[in-house]
């Protein structure tokens, strides 16, 4: 029966699997960051060029226009009509409005006399008012001027409001009129919108700018916000930014809390007198950076994706690996158990799973080898010892028939006599059943012995000993006492009379048995029976013997019995 294969992180599979899907996790994740990161900071640069590259050219395109729109005032100032010095003349009025069809920006383009009163201007706008206290008209007399912005005063209501619903707002450029003896006789004033230097410099702004959130603002020399209109006044640029006029792009966090990619850019009009301008562009650093964020996600969501197909391989793999070792294990399992039929397989993927799989094998036939070898020899020993006992069980039974049986006769010895002799003489007095004993001598031995010989006489002795076992009970014991003399033993057997019975069929049987040699033995017997009086057995068997002696004296061939105390 095949294992259950389960999946555990100890198995190898799954350490494969963990430790492949792991490491390329690990890797693509590293890459990813470390990639995402090279991305950031190289988005965070080109970023910033862009950021700094659009505020160089708004600033550019910005500084060139105010220059511009100076020159216009200047040579306007320096027109032989202008130097003539009447400045009621109609081709004064006819310059301003050409040079006000060209440059729409212009709100505002007149001439005004020494005294501060406008003489001429393009739609008569301010004609005959006094304009002496304005700063432009003070400066101008004695130089070119280039002013900051300044909201509408005088013209707030002569002219139409901007369309973005702005202020009106102006910047003021002036120039003097001299003479040709260089005496000062007017000077020459235009107001340009405001709205003329919004758009010139958002000109330097395309589409994909705004759409990354770009924004460009203008700062007057002290760092404060001249556009756009949503910030002006109440936003200052961050310290960071106004320490340089040009600096290229920083990061700073800006007072909404938010971090910009900024840059600020000086602008140069090259003007008589420098306004002190700056053009900053800033992204908000989110946006910049959003593309290099987005790279990043998609490398690490590729990096999962990577680490899945890798755990995926590495799974399959792992199986291809481990099933040729779970199939070993399990063949080693089912050899464990006594099967002797499992086969490791013999063929694998893998070379080494292969070797160890032979290696097994092998290992497995000379195991198998040896147990049947072991198992014979056990058998072989196993045989032999049971031999080897049963040969001792047989000497044993010799010894002890040796030991307690007479050679000659086979009937029991004297020793062995002696010992059921004082077993019988203990149950007795236990029992009181008592025994009797009877002594058995062959009359006139001797002479057989003469007459026929010492076989003659050993065999004669050895028919004696049967006629005696045939005569008596089975529980009855017979036992070679002497050279020609036996013993009876009859246990239970109290009576005398009993005995003396049994003494005289022996003595009987004996006398009318057949002998080869002599033809007829007689013997002569000495009966007595235990007395509970008895000290010793020896007592019993004395008596007998006693008896003996008499039935000798008597004549032989004859049973006598021991008188009873
Ligand atoms: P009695 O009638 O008085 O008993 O005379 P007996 O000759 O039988 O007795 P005795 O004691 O004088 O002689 C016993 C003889 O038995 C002497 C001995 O040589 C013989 N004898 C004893 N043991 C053996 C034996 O094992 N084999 C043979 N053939 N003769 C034996
Ligand atoms: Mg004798
Ligand atoms: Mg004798």
């Amino acid at each position: 029966m095949a294992q259950k294969r389960t999946f555990t992180l100890r198995s190898l599979r799954g350490q494969l699997t963990l430790w492949f899907s792991g490491l390329s996790l690990l890797t693509l994740l590293c890459v990813g960051l470390y990639v995402g990161r090279l991305a950031t900071q190289q988005m965070a640069a080109s970023a910033g060029a862009a950021v700094h590259a659009m505020a160089l050219t708004a600033a550019d395109l910005l500084g060139a226009g105010l220059r511009e729109r100076e020159m216009d005032i200047v040579l306007l100032s320096q027109a032989p009509h202008f130097t003539r010095g009447d400045l009621t003349h109609p081709d004064l009025l006819l310059s301003l409005l050409r040079r006000r069809a060209l440059r729409e920006e212009f709100a505002w383009l007149g001439v005004v006399d020494p005294q501060g009163n406008v003489v001429q201007a393009v739609d008569g706008l301010l004609q005959g008012q006094s304009v002496a206290q304005r700063p432009w008209f003070i400066a101008a007399r004695s130089g070119v001027y280039a002013g900051d912005v300044h909201e509408a005063l005088l013209l707030e209501k002569m002219l139409p409001k901007p369309p973005d619903g702005e202020p009106l707002r102006f910047i003021d450029f002036a120039a003097p009129i001299f003479d040709h003896s260089g005496e000062l006789v007017g000077v020459v004033g235009a107001h340009i919108h405001w709205h003329w230097v919004t758009q010139t410099v958002q000109a330097a702004f395309d589409q994909r700018a705004r759409d990354s959130g770009a924004e460009i603002l203008i700062t007057n020399a002290q760092g404060v916000v001249l556009y756009p209109q949503k910030m002006t006044h109440q936003a200052q640029l961050p310290a960071e930014l106004r320490t340089g006029r040009n600096q290229r792009t920083t990061q700073v966090r800006w007072d909404d809390g938010l971090d910009y990619l900024a840059s600020v850019v000086a602008v140069d009009s090259r003007t008589s007198r420098n306004l002190g301008w700056s053009i900053v562009v800033r992204q908000p650093l989110h946006q910049a950076l959003e593309p290099a964020h987005a790279m990043r996600n998609q490398l690490l969501a590729l990096g999962l994706l990577a680490a899945l197909a890798f755990g995926g391989v590495a799974l399959h793999l792992a199986r291809s690996f481990s099933r040729p070792i779970e199939q070993l294990a399990e063949a080693a399992h089912r050899i464990e158990r006594g099967d002797s039929e499992a086969e490791f397989p013999a063929k694998g993927q893998l070379m080494e799973v292969e070797q160890l799989g032979q290696s097994l094998r092998s290992m497995t036939r000379t195991l198998l080898a040896h147990e049947r070898e072991l198992e014979a020899v056990n058998q072989s020993l196993e045989a032999q010892v049971l031999e080897r006992t049963e040969a001792l069980e047989v000497a044993n039974r010799e010894l002890e028939h040796l030991a307690t049986h007479d050679p000659l006769t086979g009937v029991r010895n004297r020793r062995h006599f002696d010992g059921k002799l004082a077993e019988c003489f203990a149950a007795s007095r236990r029992t009181t059943l008592g025994f009797a004993v009877l002594l058995v001598d062959a009359d006139h031995f001797k002479k057989i012995n003469d007459t026929h010989g010492h076989p003659a006489g050993d065999a004669v002795l050895q028919a004696l000993a049967r006629l005696l076992n045939d005569a008596v009970r089975s529980v009855d014991f017979v036992a070679r006492y002497g050279g020609e003399e036996f013993a009876v033993l009859l246990p239970h057997t109290a009576d005398g009379d009993t005995a003396l019975v049994v003494a005289e069929k022996i003595r009987s049987t004996i006398a009318h048995a057949p002998f080869p040699g002599p033809g007829q033995v007689t013997v002569s017997i000495g009966a007595s029976v235990w007395q509970p009086s008895d000290s010793g057995a020896e007592a019993v068997v004395q008596r007998a013997d006693a008896a003996l002696y008499q039935a000798k004296a008597a004549g032989r061939n004859r049973a006598v019995l021991s008188p009873q105390a």
